[in-house]
């Protein structure tokens, strides 16, 4: 089997759904000799880069047109080391690596007529247990930006009420209702410390949820990277009597020292990933220990073949998964089968971009949770496939052998 061509999709989705301001899945499907297609996609589909991820394929195709799409590793192995900035990568390098590679193990499972996690090691985890990720930006169909502890409470009782018995929130960002709903103000305080009215605001909107959903649902505290070590210290002290399940990016990655510092420092188990690439990108987070739950981000780690090996690098250090999942359904379908296979996987994200139309129509298959759990796809390979009547809106170039 021989790689043919590989299509290339710019989902941005508010040339269709015009409230989705600033969400951009990109999405790509590489055609082989043997009728055989696979999906991927590159992760970043929010924030800035979105277009320099849709024309970083075009720059890596010539390493994969041509190519046997069975050989996974060697095609990860050479575009690592041969396309020269693939050693040292960044987002936008290693998002292309992760879509070809996803697809090449889409490609593999349908060609061997079985799920990827079969090819990974079997299933180890039959019912994933999911949360209701970025509570924030609202629950339902529609973007929202939520702002009082009162909605905050209404939010989580919500979703709670669905089945989820784990819930996210970000309880420091102040969202404006002029801009793209996950902009926000930078508030230089919260590089030093954070004033007693951020503190405060941050404090009655995870009381409210508390307060609201009782005792046994895990609320998990999501920063964004937008605190400094201090403020995030500051903030923990805060938050420990609330039971918070873990503390997601308190901090930026780029510095492991500060997530130790901060690990030393509070009794909340700390979270980090989705700015973190490959093997050696997490090295010194796993070595300093910091990390109870690391969150790799298929779509951006390297694929789900440096995936897994992050996830198995993880384990040796105790360290718990949760796949970051924050794009569409392709970055979906990838996690689920991965998460079934490991056995540090300790829960799965699902975001509430997730239920939006503009997101839910770019595939044909709508994998949803129910009663807070997923059941992982039985289909071969990823066990999903873009929607062509939709897709097509978005078709931003073909390249081929
Ligand atoms: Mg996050």
């Amino acid at each position: 089997m021989k790689i043919t061509s590989i299509e290339v999709f710019d989902c941005e989705l508010a040339t269709r759904h015009k409230e989705m301001v600033g969400v951009n899945p990109i999405l790509i499907r590489v055609n082989t000799d043997e009728g055989i297609s696979g999906v991927g996609e590159v992760g970043l589909a929010y924030g800035a880069g979105a277009k320099a991820g849709v024309a970083i394929i075009r720059d890596l195709a010539p390493y994969v047109l041509g190519k046997d799409p069975m050989k996974v590793e060697a095609i990860w192995e050479n575009l690592f080391r041969a396309t020269f900035w693939g050693m040292s990568g960044g987002p936008v390098f290693y998002g292309g690596m992760s879509a070809i590679d996803i697809a090449l193990w889409d490609i593999r499972g349908k060609a061997l007529n079985a799920p990827v996690y079969q090819l990974l090691g079997g299933k180890t985890n039959d019912n994933l247990r999911t949360y209701a990720s970025q509570l924030q930006f609202g629950w339902d169909e529609h973007m929202a930006a939520l702002k009082t502890p009162d909605q905050y409470a209404e939010v989580a009782k919500y979703a709670v009420s669905q089945g989820y018995d784990a819930l996210k929130v970000d309880p420091i960002m102040v969202l404006r209702n002029d801009v793209p709903p996950f902009r926000h103000d930078v508030h230089q305080s919260f590089f030093g410390l954070m004033l007693a009215d951020e503190v405060r605001m941050a404090e009655e909107r995870i009381a409210a949820m508390r307060e609201a959903v009782g005792p046994d649902v895990d609320i998990i505290c999501e920063i964004h990277s937008l605190l400094g070590t201090n403020a995030a210290m500051q903030l923990a002290r805060i938050l420990e009597p609330y039971n918070i399940f873990y503390y997601e990016e308190p901090v930026h990655p780029l510095n492991a020292k500060n997530f130790a510092r901060i690990a030393a420092n509070t009794s909340i188990p700390l979270a980090t990933g989705e700015r973190s690439y490959t093997r050696w990108g997490y090295r010194e987070l796993m070595e300093n220990q910091s990390l109870a739950v690391v969150q790799p981000d298929l779509c951006l780690v390297g694929g789900i073949t440096e995936g897994k090996k992050v996830c198995d690098y993880a384990n040796l250090y105790d360290a718990t998964v949760q796949v970051h999942v924050c794009g569409g359904p392709v970055s979906k379908a990838a996690a689920l089968q991965l998460e079934a296979t490991i056995p540090n996987f300790i829960i799965h994200e699902h975001h509430t971009w997730a239920l939006k139309p503009g997101v839910r129509e770019l595939c044909t298959h709508d994998h949803q949770p129910a009663g807070g759990k997923y059941k992982v796809p039985d289909l071969p390979g990823l066990g999903q496939a873009l929607n062509d009547e939709v897709v097509k809106h978005y078709h931003a170039y073909t390249v081929t052998a």
